[in-house]
C-alpha cells in the first residue's frame, strides 16, 4: 500500500508495474475522495496503448515506479462532486490522456488543455494535491469532471475504449491538418497498430483514398477488407516505396520505434505534411534531402483536448466507429503487453476490469 497524501482515503485495488522488467502485479493503493470538482467511477474497460508499455518499462526514463498505467477508460459514474453536475450517477462516461491542467493559459481557455505547459497526466502525473497520478488498470478512478467526456449511448464500452487515447490521437491532427470536411485527398498512415488502425477508419470516414504503410505484409488482406484501406505499401520493398513517391497529401506516422522518415517522406506530394504522433525511445532520423527538395513538413501531435474528444466521440456514435479489439482478463496483462511489444495484436488489447475473472 502507497501513497499517504492526505484525503487519499479511497483503496483502490489496481495493477501496476513496479520495476523496469515492466511486469503488472495486483496494487492496492488510495485515491482521493470525491472532491468538489471531481466524479468517481467505476472501471469497466481500459485499453492497453503502447504507451502503456513504454511507460512499465521506463523507455523514456520517466517513470515513477509503481506506474498504474492505463488512459484509455471507459466506466460508470458513481460519485458527483457539487460543481460537476452536468454528470450524473450512472452516466456513462470516458477518461483518457489528461487529469489536470492549469485552466488559464491560452491552451486551457481554448480547449487545447493537452498543450498546457502544467498538464498532468492520467498516470504518473502529479496532481495538485501532491500525489502521484494512477490509471485506468483499476476499478475505480477519480477524474476532475473538466477531463471526462460522454460515451454515445449506441458504443460498446470495451471497442469504445481505445478512443480515449488512440482515437483522440489520430483525430486531432487529422482535423488539425484540414483532413475533416475536405474529402479526396490521398491520406497515408505509417504503422498499422491500435493508433493506426483507428487512423484508417476515421480516414476513410471522412472520404479520403487511404494508404497504409507497413511493416508487416500479413496486415494487408485485413487493412483492405475489414479496415477499408484503399491502398498497402510494405515499407520494406523498394519497389512499392518507389511507385508511390509524390503521390499522398498527407501522412499521419504512428510508429512505436525508431525509423527514419526519409523514405515515407518521399511518398508526400510537393508540399504535403508529416505528422508523427509516435514516440520512439530513440530520435527519428530525418535526412534533409526528402525535406527541402519536396518542400515537406514534418509536425508532432499530442492526444488531443477536451472538447475535441467529445467532438469525435459524438460522429463515432453516429456512424458506429469502434476500434477492432481483443478484451481480455486482468491475468493476461503481461501477456498482451508482450504481444503487443511483438506486434502481435489485431489492434487494441482492452481489459474487461468490471468482470475480471482472476486477480492475476
Ligand atoms: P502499436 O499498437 O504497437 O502500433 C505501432 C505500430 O508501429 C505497429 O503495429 C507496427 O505497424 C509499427 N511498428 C512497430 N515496430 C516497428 C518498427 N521497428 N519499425 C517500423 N514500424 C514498426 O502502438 P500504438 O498504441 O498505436 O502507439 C504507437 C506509438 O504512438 C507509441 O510510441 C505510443 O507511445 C505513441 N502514442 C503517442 C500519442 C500522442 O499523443 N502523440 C498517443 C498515444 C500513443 P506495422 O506492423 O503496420 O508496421
Ligand atoms: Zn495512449
Amino acid at each position: 500500500m502507497a501513497q499517504e497524501t492526505q484525503n487519499h482515503t479511497l483503496t483502490v485495488s489496481g495493477w501496476a508495474a513496479h520495476d523496469s522488467s515492466g511486469e503488472i502485479k495486483p496494487y492496492t493503493f488510495k485515491r482521493r475522495e470525491n472532491g468538489v470538482n471531481d466524479v468517481t467511477i467505476k472501471v469497466l474497460y481500459c485499453g492497453i496503448c503502447h504507451t502503456d508499455l513504454h511507460y512499465a518499462k521506463n523507455d523514456w526514463g520517466i517513470t515513477m515506479y509503481p506506474v498504474v498505467p492505463g488512459h484509455e477508460i471507459t466506466g460508470v459514474v458513481i460519485k458527483v462532486g457539487c460543481n460537476a453536475g452536468k454528470f450524473q450517477i450512472g452516466d456513462r462516461v470516458g477518461v483518457g490522456c489528461l487529469a489536470a491542467s492549469c485552466l488559464e493559459c491560452e491552451f486551457c481557455a481554448n480547449s487545447q488543455e493537452n498543450y498546457c505547459d502544467q498538464i498532468q497526466f492520467t498516470y504518473n502525473g502529479i496532481f495538485w494535491d501532491g500525489s502521484v497520478t494512477y490509471g485506468g488498470y483499476s476499478n475505480v478512478i477519480v477524474a476532475d469532471y473538466r477531463y471526462v467526456v460522454r460515451i454515445p449511448e449506441n458504443l460498446p464500452m470495451d471497442s469504445v475504449a481505445p478512443l480515449l487515447c488512440a482515437g483522440i490521437t489520430v483525430f486531432s491532427p487529422l482535423k488539425d491538418n484540414g483532413m475533416l470536411g475536405s474529402p479526396g485527398k490521398k491520406m497515408g498512415v505509417v504503422g498499422l497498430g491500435g493508433l493506426g488502425h483507428v487512423a484508417v477508419k476515421f480516414g476513410k470516414a471522412f472520404g479520403h483514398h487511404v494508404t497504409v504503410i507497413s511493416t508487416s505484409p500479413s496486415k494487408e488482406t485485413e487493412a483492405k477488407g475489414r479496415l477499408g484501406a484503399d491502398d498497402f505499401i510494405v515499407s520494406t520493398n523498394s519497389q512499392q516505396m518507389q511507385a508511390g513517391k509524390r503521390t499522398l497529401d498527407f501522412i499521419l506516422d504512428s510508429v512505436s520505434a525508431k525509423h527514419s522518415l526519409g523514405p515515407i517522406l518521399e511518398l508526400l506530394k510537393v508540399d504535403g505534411t508529416l505528422v508523427t504522433v509516435g514516440a520512439p525511445d530513440q530520435p527519428l532520423e530525418l535526412p534533409s534531402f526528402p525535406l527541402i527538395f519536396g518542400k515537406r513538413s514534418v509536425k508532432g501531435s499530442m492526444t488531443g483536448g477536451i472538447r475535441e474528444t467529445q467532438e469525435m466521440m459524438d460522429p463515432c456514435g453516429e456512424h458506429n466507429i469502434t476500434c477492432d479489439v481483443e478484451v481480455i482478463t486482468p491475468d493476461a496483462i503481461n501477456e498482451a503487453m508482450d504481444r503487443l511489444a511483438g506486434n502481435a495484436v489485431r489492434y487494441r488489447f482492452v481489459i474487461d476490469i468490471a468482470g475480471r475473472i482472476s486477480n492475476l
